[in-house]
């Protein structure tokens, strides 16, 4: 039970105007006190999750950190996992599964690769491998922190740094990195040695599942090497914005057995 009042949209508009331009640990000082134990921070093993499990780590040791296993994930993210254990002793790490059960339906169904079909199964299978389990976890949280940076990608580009997630329950969510650029969050990982994605070292610049990811070339933007075979589909699996096209949903509450009787 929640010791104080949540936050509405009016004074999440006024607390994002007041840390705009302040350092990320500054927000991250004040939502740690003000939500802990009911806040986590959302990591997916990029760089900018890295950076925050930093400066996460630096305020408060025992910080909530959480990741979505979707099953599909590269070998070098487990690896990463490793060595962030090591460099931050008594990581409070939690990965979530998807529901095994709705994998073996979806898998039955369309296949192991279904994603490369259309993207409708693409999304289809991001909703039930990342969207779900994160969707339930935030069930038991007051609020979480997230990577999120508005240079990373169009649809990312008006985020703020204090919001209400109208798609999860109205909880508050926290983008530290909200203005930072990619640079400057490199130049954070560098000066504090914070262990990085080894995949980066090979030419990848946004990093997922191993199906779903690849190089970028010089110039492309960063999330590129995305789901890179669609073309005018968002670069997003619907954890940080709700997408309904109405194509997969229909699968989707098949397989949740949502169609029965
Ligand atoms: Fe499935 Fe690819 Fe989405 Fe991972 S990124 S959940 S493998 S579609």
């Amino acid at each position: 039970m929640s010791t104080y009042e949540l936050i509405d949209e009016l004074e999440a508009g006024e607390l994002s105007v007041a840390f705009e331009g302040e350092e990320p640990e500054t927000l991250l000082v004040w939502a740690l006190d003000r939500f802990a134990p009911r806040i986590a921070l959302s990591t997916a093993f990029q760089i900018d999750g890295v950076a925050l499990i930093d400066m996460c780590y630096r305020i408060d040791p025992e910080i909530r950190v959480f990741s979505v296993d979707s099953g599909r994930l590269p070998q070098e993210t487990f690896e990463l996992i490793e060595r962030l254990g090591e460099r931050y002793p008594g990581l409070d790490l939690e990965l979530l599964s998807p529901s095994a059960e709705h994998v073996q339906r979806m898998v039955g169904r369309h296949g192991p690769n279904l994603f490369y079909r259309q993207v409708e199964l693409r999304l289809l299978c991001c909703r039930v491998r990342k969207v779900l389990p994160l969707t339930r976890y935030l069930a038991g949280l007051d609020a979480w922190i997230t990577g999120l940076r508005r240079d990373q990608w169009a649809s990312r580009s008006d985020i703020r740094k204090v919001e209400i997630d109208h798609d999860h329950g109205g909880i508050v969510k926290l983008n530290p990195l909200a203005e930072w650029t990619e640079e400057e969050v490199w130049d954070y990982v560098r000066a504090n040695d914070v262990p990085y994605h080894p995949l980066y070292d090979r030419g990848y610049t946004s990093i997922g599942c191993a199906p779903c990811t690849r190089p970028t070339a010089p110039g492309e933007p960063a999330r590129a090497g995305r789901w890179w075979w669609e073309e005018n589909a968002p670069k997003e699996c619907g954890i940080h914005c709700a997408i309904e096209t109405g194509g997969f949903e229909h699968d989707l509450r098949a397989l949740l057995g949502e169609d029965d009787g």
